[in-house]
């Protein structure tokens, strides 16, 4: 079976109340990288942070996390997009497109969800959305303009698919040529009252890898936003998934909140019992059909 890879998905929002591991300034980022890259992860996804914590768009708060990752690893680079805390459209990849001529700032992939969900947290101990009126809206028309500009810069959208018509539009897209085989596809499982994306369960993933385009090349990963994404890792990577896991997902109490590594080692002993053998960030790009850093 092809080699595992790993993405880490090492802070999202997470402040670190719960999880005091979690990584936001660019040295800690870089410090980061090291670690989890020397414990098995290929790809780090990060989002950019104030040194408060808060959401930052700025385009030097991409640039430094950026610098720190690849001073202190060879990690593929997936930066966020900045999701609905940033304004409409192409204002969203504005950062990338200024990146895609620098040989150390241009990241390798970067995320695209091809469709459009509530991510409203449901409080089911008190029987009340947290938030009751959070939409995240990919509209066609942008997905088809973010794919012409990446396909053009050479960069690898990764599709984190929440729902089966999120797989069927990513198939669109790749009909359209606008994204390149392998399509390289994550799927989204939601737990802790995140209702937007599929149950971890195995249910819940099978439903995507029914799904998955028949006629294309595919390579896809599991992740689990808000809950613990162990109860499905064992069978996505049996099955020839990759895993996409983090603190930045989820605290992991189960684990008495634990290193971002330290969930990166416990990942390749579960390989290890079903005989899959981990990527280097080397192996992942082969893997991903993205070509080698020169
Ligand atoms: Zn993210």
């Amino acid at each position: 079976m092809k080699k595992l890879i790993i993405e880490v998905r090492i802070n999202e929002y997470a402040m670190r109340d719960e999880n005091p591991h979690v990584p936001w300034t660019p040295d800690e980022i870089g410090r980061e990288a090291r670690e989890i890259q020397e414990a098995g992860a290929s790809i780090v996804h990060f989002h950019a942070r104030a040194a408060d914590g808060s959401p930052a768009h700025g385009l030097e708060d991409y640039a430094a996390p950026i610098r720190a990752i690849r001073a202190n690893s060879d990690l593929m680079i997936n930066p966020t997009l900045g999701q609905i805390t940033k304004g409409g459209k192409l204002e969203r990849i504005s950062h990338i497109e200024a990146f895609a001529h620098d040989h150390i700032l241009k990241p390798e992939i970067v995320g695209l969800d091809p469709g459009s969900t509530n991510i409203d947290i449901f409080d089911q101990q008190n029987r009340r959305f947290v938030t009751d009126g959070k939409v995240y809206v990919n509209a066609h028309e942008t997905l088809i303009a973010f794919t012409e500009r990446f396909r053009a810069l050479g960069i690898k959208p990764a599709l984190a698919c929440w729902s089966i018509p999120f797989l069927r539009s990513a198939a669109a897209l790749m009909d359209m040529e606008l994204v390149a085989e392998p399509g390289y596809f994550l799927f989204v499982h939601g737990e802790g009252g995140q209702l937007g994306g599929h149950p971890a369960t195995a249910e819940g993933l099978r439903a995507y890898t029914d799904h998955l385009p028949k006629n294309r090349q595919s390579e896809w990963a599991v992740c689990c936003k808000s809950g613990n994404l162990f109860p499905i890792a064992l069978s996505a990577i049996a099955q020839g998934g990759h895993i996409a896991i983090g603190i930045g997902d989820y605290a992991y109490p189960e684990l008495d909140y634990p290193t971002n590594a330290h969930l990166v080692r416990e990942i390749v002993k579960l390989a290890k019992t079903v005989g899959r053998e981990v990527a280097t960030p080397a192996e992942a790009r082969g893997i991903l059909g993205i070509r080698p850093r020169s």
